[in-house]
């Protein structure tokens, strides 16, 4: 019997036994990491040559843009799901995707993935200390899932420290740190700058309790199952008009008619306000036979919109609460943009505050920085001591692969100099 062997490691995906399951780019990152590559080396070197028309994923758009719906409904999702189960012979790996739920909505996935990666801080500091391998569950995709259900916290989307979104496919195989400065994104800070309002926590635990569906979610989750309960909530509450029901819903009047008449699919934004204002989950909606009580007002009309940020917000208020709090002090333009107003503004109204906010964020910036370098002397250190400890010498050309995978270059002078000290060190020894 041949024996099947797979080209890279099957790592066990982490699924319901966590809490929540893993998305497929957080398996293919773990899956880099356990080859010690780069993440964007792998997909390079591995998965392209197998795909037939690798086209656009060889392009930086792919990244930018696409590479996002590996967690979706749509060609990526298939391909990324199909291709790495068999190069890690690791079954079941569309359900690491939202390929189950595309019946349900439009092929393009509007209203389906977040526009940039999220994640939430408390949860990442929560996988460290229970030494869970860090990973992000497949439900901080979600453009819905604004608040994380477990601490009651807004997702956070931009780094602590520099500010910036965060890449789809990391080049370094660890999602827990900046793309862009490498700090750890966990955190344990209490301070918001939103409090999340009740409709986002009503759609947190709708859309966990979605993808906490056991298997077979395929069989109902379909479009067909929708129409039929949609139908008999119009005959039973509106009179069989379901005009009368999309406006009960705060969907526009043809809405509904155009879903069950015409075949188009609810955008993911409207099948959730759908189960929000009937006030149940997606299964029950789908697959019961009780008859769904008036839908309850929730907000609706301004679906799919993303609101605006409340005028009457007291921008000194946060201000003062953002100064005193623990969190990571973060730079004033990244307050600005959390806070919907320009720089500007912010410095108009409230110069002073701006002020120590800015000092405050300068000064957090050079210890960070300060802390950053020791750690990259240690990290320089550990790696010619480790290359010593395997009988190799220790010399720059060898040190090279390994420096480049941690985003080190003994370019830097005070990285040099480590290296010197510990080279010389381990030949004294
Ligand atoms: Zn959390
Ligand atoms: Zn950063």
């Amino acid at each position: 019997m041949a024996h099947e062997r797979s080209r890279l490691f099957r790592l066990d995906p982490i699924d319901a036994k966590w809490g929540m399951r893993e998305s497929l780019i957080s398996y293919i990152v773990r899956v880099a990491a356990a080859h010690s590559i780069r993440t964007r080396e792998l997909i390079r070197r591995i998965y392209l040559p197998m795909l037939d028309n690798p086209g656009g994923a060889l392009h930086s758009p792919f990244y930018r843009n696409q590479a996002r719906t590996i967690n979706g409904v749509g060609q990526y999702a298939r391909t990324f799901s199909e291709l790495t189960e068999s190069l890690t012979t690791q079954g079941g790996l569309a359900r690491h995707t939202l390929l189950p739920w595309r019946d349900l909505v439009p092929e393009n996935g509007t209203g389906l993935i977040a526009s940039h990666v999220r994640w939430c801080p408390a949860c990442l500091v929560e996988q460290r200390c229970n030494g869970v391998p860090s990973h992000f569950p497949l439900l901080w995709s979600l453009d819905r899932y604004q608040v994380c259900h477990l601490h009651d916290r807004p997702m956070a989307e931009h780094c602590p420290r520099c500010g910036k979104y965060q890449q789809w496919i990391p080049e370094l195989p660890d999602q827990t740190r900046c793309t862009a400065c490498g700090c750890f994104l966990g955190h344990s800070g209490s301070f918001e700058l939103q409090q999340p309002d009740a409709r986002q926590r009503r759609h947190a635990h709708l859309l966990h309790d979605m993808l906490a569906s056991d298997a077979g979610v395929e069989d109902w989750a379909r479009h067909s199952h929708l129409c039929r309960r949609l139908m008999a909530a119009a005959n039973h509450l509106a009179d069989g008009q379901k005009s009368r029901l999309s406006e009960m819903l705060g969907l526009t009047r043809t809405s509904l008619s155009c879903w069950i008449a015409k075949g188009q699919r609810p955008a993911f934004p409207q099948l959730l306000h759908v189960c929000d204002a009937f006030g149940v989950g997606f299964k029950a909606l789908l697959t019961s036979d009780a008859p769904l009580s008036s839908p309850q007002a929730t907000g609706g009309p301004q679906l799919g919109i993303v609101s605006r940020r409340d005028s009457s917000v007291d921008l000194g208020t946060y201000l003062t609460k953002h100064l005193q709090s623990e969190g990571p002090p973060v730079s004033v333009a990244t307050l600005a943009k959390q806070l919907g107003v320009s720089r500007s503004k912010l410095k108009y109204r409230h110069p002073d505050l701006v002020q120590a906010v800015s000092t405050q964020y300068r000064d957090s910036v050079a210890s960070q920085a300060t802390l950053l370098r020791q750690q990259e002397i240690q990290r320089v250190v550990s790696l010619t001591e480790g290359l010593v400890a395997t009988g190799e010498k220790p010399t720059g050309r060898r040190l090279l692969p390994q420096l480049k995978l941690n985003r080190l270059s003994l370019r830097r002078r005070y990285l040099r100099l480590a290296y010197w000290s510990a080279r010389q060190a381990t030949i004294s020894r």
